[in-house]
């Protein structure tokens, strides 16, 4: 088959290296005229890594990543430690496979290259998609200029505004969360004698929360403040937001994390907006995945992992579909991909959203109550924790089933 994919962020790519290995041809249509390095820190938990190793991709995407050491939870003006659970070697143990911290830079950098070793001219740069037309037996991607690009199927990897699913669904109506999301990336060597732990350490506080953690081989710091405020703004990677903000919203805060506002080159703000469930993912011949079909809240650190279990299964039922040979229904297998894939992101929709609440309460009552238990579990029973998350990172899409 002729794959076309709008969009050539982590889920496109992804889904072009799953299609290619079983055998198709695959067109990335990506709007941006170069891949650059926008964007900040992304953790990639074992979930993830596992669809990246049956891909053949895993060594390369992690040779400039970060193994964190630990899971953490502080507060976030005293720097006081709730918990602490051992990650690195727990994650292959408990999990079978690795989790990474990684630049999304060096992410997307990584899985082009895969692509483009299996077919060079797989991806094209500065293709914007506005539209599909299914055809009965195949479909044809619209662009801006007025170019239409014929293929058997249309995978819309075009991200949280995607122009798929404005086709496929109408006009998007997402809910603004009253959360503003900073981030950015600091080289360690600029923080003196307040780096952040090599944990994923998340910092708890009055109507904010913090995440930090490491990146490229342990050399730049990321930070991710996540702040309660009234003001709209952009869903973007690219909207800069002001330092002297940052520092208001995290004012009083431990010096690791006043230390890398201070020293940040570049603050991105990033207002996090809230979708319900999406009626359907697919159409005809055209197809949604990741951010695209079912954007969520970062409390989880799982949208990226979620577009790259989803590429992977999408891959695999249209080879199901396939495989029946004479009369092969390929629509029955893109509906297959979405009655599996569905209900996993909902639930992790659903999590991420509670898990705001968790992070944010300040009343000493609801922190006695929560942390104190967790910082029990975290010294005495780490694997009650690490038990938390099997359903999530022990999940396996590459398996038979
Ligand atoms: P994207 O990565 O957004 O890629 C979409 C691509 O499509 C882009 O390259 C874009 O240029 C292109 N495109 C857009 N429109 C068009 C068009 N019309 N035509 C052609 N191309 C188009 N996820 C994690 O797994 N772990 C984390 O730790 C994590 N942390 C996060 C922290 C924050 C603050 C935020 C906001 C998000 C975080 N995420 C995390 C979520 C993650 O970034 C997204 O879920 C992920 O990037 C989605 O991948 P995608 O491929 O669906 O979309």
């Amino acid at each position: 088959m002729q794959i076309l994919i709008a969009g050539g962020g982590i889920g496109g790519l992804t889904a072009a290296l799953a299609f290619l290995k079983a055998g198709h041809s695959v067109t990335v249509l990506e709007k941006a005229p170069e891949i650059a390095e926008v964007g900040a820190g992304l953790q990639i938990s074992p979930n993830g890594m596992k669809v990246l190793d049956a891909l053949g991709a895993s060594a390369r995407v992690s040779r400039d990543a970060f193994r964190p050491r630990a899971q953490e939870l502080r507060l976030g003006r005293s720097g006081a430690r709730i918990f602490s659970v051992p990650l690195r070697e727990a994650s292959q143990a408990r999990w079978r496979g690795e989790y990474l911290h990684i630049h999304r830079a060096d992410l997307v950098e990584a899985l082009k290259a895969c692509v483009t070793d299996r077919a060079p001219d797989a991806v094209r740069l500065g293709a914007t998609v506005t539209g599909y037309e299914n055809t009965g037996t195949g479909i044809v991607a619209l662009l801006s200029t007025g170019e239409r690009v014929a293929g058997d199927l249309l995978v819309g990897a075009d991200g949280i505004h995607s122009s798929v699913r404005a086709q496929m669904l109408g006009p998007d109506k997402p809910r603004f969360t009253g959360n503003v999301a900073w981030r950015a990336v600091v080289p360690v060597s600029k923080l003196g004698d307040y780096p952040p732990p090599e944990t994923a350490c998340v910092w708890a506080g009055k109507r904010r929360h913090a995440v930090t953690y490491r990146l490229r081989r342990g050399s730049l710091a990321n930070f991710v403040g996540v702040v309660e405020c009234a003001e709209l703004g952009d869903e973007s990677w690219t909207s800069v937001g002001a330092r002297e903000q940052a520092l208001k919203d995290f004012k009083g805060w431990n010096p690791v994390i006043q230390r890398i506002i201070d020293e940040a080159p570049l603050l991105l703000r990033w207002s996090l907006y809230d979708r319900p469930e999406m009626p359907k993912w697919q159409d005809g011949r055209a197809v949604l995945l990741g951010d695209a079909c079912h954007p969520m809240l970062p409390f989880m650190a799982q949208g990226a992992v979620m577009a790259i279990e989803d590429a992977y299964v999408l891959a695999k039922e249209v080879g199901r579909a396939l495989a029946k040979g004479e009369g092969a229904d390929v629509e029955a297998g893109l509906k297959a991909y979405e009655a599996i894939r569905k209900p996993r992101a909902t639930r992790v929709q659903n999590v991420a959203r509670e898990n705001a609440a968790l992070f944010h309460r300040s009343n000493p009552l609801y922190q006695l109550g929560t942390y104190g238990p967790m910082w029990v579990a975290g010294k005495y029973l780490p694997s009650v924790v690490h038990g938390r998350h099997d359903w999530l990172y022990g999940h396996d899409v590459t398996g038979p089933g």
